[in-house]
């Protein structure tokens, strides 16, 4: 049976937090869907379409998998409550990454819920290595508005593509 997980998120940008969470979850399913949410609600930086493409190259080349076997990996958007898209894509697993205590409390009412609609998709935290950890897409983008380095936390071409918004944003702004 093809054990199927998804991992949900804004990725507004993929940082090089979210790669490790990817790069671990290959290793426990044969496919992982990673749903990239349209989220009106955040107005984010980057566009549906440019945080697909953008996730989609990030992840080109990946293939870990469970005993070395390649895992599938599809990356899609997704405008649905997160329990119906698991369950659209036959995932037994949803997978989240957790950062800090401060995560911990959202995620578990999240999950708590989660496991409410439906108890046969198990949510599943894994922990970024401990220099990955602090990352956040809202800490790179506020970084960069302010002209700081990020390629710490991002992968060059992600950099790139937020230096080149961040200057595009100042001259709207300019007039
Ligand atoms: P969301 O809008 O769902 O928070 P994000 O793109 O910010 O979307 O994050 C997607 C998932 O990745 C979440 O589970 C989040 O906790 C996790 N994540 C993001 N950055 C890191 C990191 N540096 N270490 C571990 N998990 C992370």
């Amino acid at each position: 049976m093809v054990r199927t997980g998804v991992y949900p998120g804004s990725f507004d940008p993929v940082t090089l937090g979210h790669m490790d969470i990817i790069r671990r979850a290959a290793h426990l399913v044969d496919r992982l869907v990673i749903g990239v949410t349209t989220n009106a609600s955040k107005s984010p930086m980057f566009t549906l379409d440019e945080r697909l493409d953008m996730v989609r190259r990030e992840v080109d080349g990946i293939v870990d998998g469970v005993d070395g076997a390649a895992t599938e990996i599809h990356v899609v958007a997704f405008d649905s409550l997160l329990m119906h898209f698991a369950e659209r894509e036959g995932a037994s697993i949803i997978i989240r990454g957790l950062r800090a205590v401060a995560d911990f409390e959202y995620e578990y009412q999240m999950a708590g819920m989660n496991q409410q609609l439906n108890d046969d998709i198990e949510t599943v935290f894994l922990m970024a290595d401990v220099a990955l950890q602090p990352i956040a897409s809202r800490l790179v983008k506020e970084i960069a508005l302010y002209g700081g380095e990020i390629s710490r936390f991002v992968t060059p071409s992600v950099a790139d593509q937020v230096r080149a918004r961040v200057e595009r944003i100042g001259r709207t702004v300019e007039g």
